[in-house]
């Protein structure tokens, strides 16, 4: 330990920490109005909310993209399990065509044994693929589950076939079957259609299908009722019937609301503690109210009740439904 080792050691963890922050600490920004937070840290007016997940997302990419490195890509992400999931020996994965790399040997080697009219593999054992593998796998062991398939061993070993002069493609995406098909020297097949395919393609536009509805029939808003559950209701000294909810007013867009809210169904007297009888309710953007309501009325009233909630403009038009009952 020199002190240029200590400074570079120390340079390469800032670099590190820099680069965690500006990709997982920046995380945050995707949760909040970007602009106004990164003026607010600017300014060091912001709660310690916003400090706190930036040191929290920093310091997990920190450690995973760090140290932790291709065992998240093995162990924690879903990924390579649904890969299995998902996989057929028709898919196209990353190979090895091990019938045409194999037997490995250096290529002055292959020369001499090809002169000898001996046969010889394409593989050089250069060790290329196996060295830019971000997750340390030798593809010429067979397939792997934690393979990402990004290809780098492909472009590796293409390089090297080129610079010997071979044919790409020893490594490459081929399906295990046509691995098969190349040792009993047949030709490649390829299947797309499949029952794999098939049943994947289906389920692929189910879930399209169904973010497109979800997308279409998206609220900004909405409104939720709860009636008290413990007392039911309250008997009035003068007869008359009490019965307490909490409704939720949610305001899921950008710019603030007033609601009016208004019950039909039950001829009722209604109430808004703490709001100075039934004026519009203010909800601020992305965020909720919660009231307490009474209504209070003849016993014989009972019944369904809709709480309705209007926006100033009208446009919005939110009802929910509970019931107005005596026990
Ligand atoms: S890069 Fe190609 S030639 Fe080199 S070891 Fe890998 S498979 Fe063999
Ligand atoms: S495709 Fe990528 S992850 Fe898979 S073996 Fe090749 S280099 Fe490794």
């Amino acid at each position: 330990m020199t002190t240029k080792r200590a400074v570079q050691i120390v340079a390469k963890h800032a670099t590190w920490l820099l680069i965690s922050l500006a990709t997982g600490g920046t995380l945050i920004f995707y949760f909040t109005d970007a602009p106004a937070l990164l003026l607010g840290i600017a300014a060091g007016d912001v709660s310690a909310n916003a400090p706190t997940w930036i040191v929290v997302f920093t310091g997990t990419t920190y450690g995973l993209a760090g140290f932790a490195r291709e065992q998240v890509c093995t162990f924690m992400c879903p990924w390579p399990r649904l890969q299995g999931a998902i996989w057929d020996p028709e898919a196209y994965t990353v190979n090895y065509r091990d019938y045409r790399g194999e037997q490995r040997t250096s290529a002055k080697k292959a020369v001499e044994l090809r002169l000898q009219g001996k046969s010889a593999g394409d593989c050089v054992d250069c060790g290329q693929c196996a060295a830019v593998c971000p997750n340390g796998i030798d593809i010429r062991e067979g397939p792997n589950f934690a393979c990402i398939n990004c290809g780098l061993c492909v472009d590796a070993c293409d390089g090297v076939m080129l610079k010997l002069g071979r044919q790409r493609g020893l490594i490459d995406y081929e399906s295990w079957k046509n691995i098969e098909r190349g040792h009993r020297n047949e030709a490649p097949v390829n299947r797309l259609v499949r029952p794999k395919t098939i049943g994947l393609t289906a389920a692929c536009l189910a879930l399209a299908g169904t973010i497109t509805v979800a997308f279409a029939t998206k609220t900004t808003a909405t409104l939720s009722v709860q009636h008290d559950r413990d007392p039911v209701a309250v008997r009035l000294s003068d007869g008359l019937l009490r019965n307490a909810y909490t409704v939720k007013l949610l305001n899921k867009s950008s710019s603030p609301h007033s609601y009016t809210l208004s019950i039909t169904d039950v001829d009722a007297r209604m109430a808004v503690i703490g709001n100075d009888g039934v004026a519009p309710i203010e909800v601020a953007p992305d965020s909720s109210e919660s009231l307490r309501v009474t209504l209070t009325a003849p016993a014989l009233a009972q019944g369904d009740v809709v709480f309705t909630a209007r926006d100033e403009t009208g446009a919005t038009v939110l009802a929910a439904r509970d019931r107005f009952v005596d026990r």
